[in-house]
């Protein structure tokens, strides 16, 4: 079986989007890239969670054809390929319609970086696509959502801002590995129910101040990263 250690991995992301409350049924989707390989593994389209083994990922090159697996792929592929061939040093994604993300997502408002939480991750606010006109919906929709995306990052890094709310639809998340993209879309939830609640407090509250953002940011990110132990 090819790529048993990916394959372990893209399941373990996708049962952590289970276990931290963020998938409901069987929606939402990981999948990690042997950038060696050229290879994707995701998970199949439709199996409930409970069943899944390394062996039911799907392996696919980077334009979606089937390497290994007797399942479909998950129907958002198109799109997760689109992030790869954009972001070249992402190595998983996720794709979730975990409450709050969605809910800003649906609101089409880019959640505002007000505390030190969101500073750790995300480098600025966590942006909204545009919303996706009638042929790009009619047409090849997943892969025109993956597009939409990377447009939105045209003026981004998505090194610093790991995860995007497609509008009127959900939060796709990524990071070097997958089990990253899986910790920033648990992240991202977070920070949006906080940034919902921090709303409700206070409808004229102001984002964090850039000095209090870039030293949370960059203690954890970047060359002079000095959060957590040293790195061997
Ligand atoms: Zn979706």
């Amino acid at each position: 079986m090819l790529l048993q250690q990916l394959r372990e991995e893209v399941l373990d992301a996708n049962l952590e989007l289970v276990r931290r409350g963020l998938v409901l049924y069987t929606f939402g989707n990981a999948s990690g890239i042997s950038r060696a390989d050229r290879l994707v593994a995701i998970k199949p389209s439709g199996v409930p969670y409970e069943k899944l083994t390394p062996a039911d990922m799907v392996i696919t090159d980077l334009d979606g054809k089937i390497i290994e697996g007797t399942l479909k792929p998950s129907s958002d592929l198109a799109t997760h390929l689109e992030l790869y061939k954009a972001f070249p040093k992402i190595g998983g994604v996720t794709h979730t319609h975990s409450e709050f993300a969605t809910a800003w997502g649906q609101a089409r408002r880019p959640i505002p970086c007000f505390g030190t939480t969101h500073a750790d991750y995300f480098h600025g606010p966590v942006p909204v696509t545009d919303e996706m006109a009638s042929h790009e919906i009619v047409g090849d929709y997943e892969k025109n959502t993956g597009i939409v995306i990377v447009n939105t990052f045209r003026d981004i890094h998505y090194e610093s801002i790991p995860a995007v709310l497609v509008a009127n639809h959900g939060p796709f998340t990524w990071g070097p590995d997958v089990a990253t993209a899986a910790h920033n879309a648990v992240i991202l939830e977070h920070i949006a129910r906080v940034a919902y609640r921090t709303v409700t407090l206070n409808q004229e509250a102001t984002d964090i101040s850039r000095d209090l953002h870039d030293k949370h940011f960059l203690r954890k990110h970047g060359a002079d990263a000095y959060y957590g132990q040293a790195k061997k």
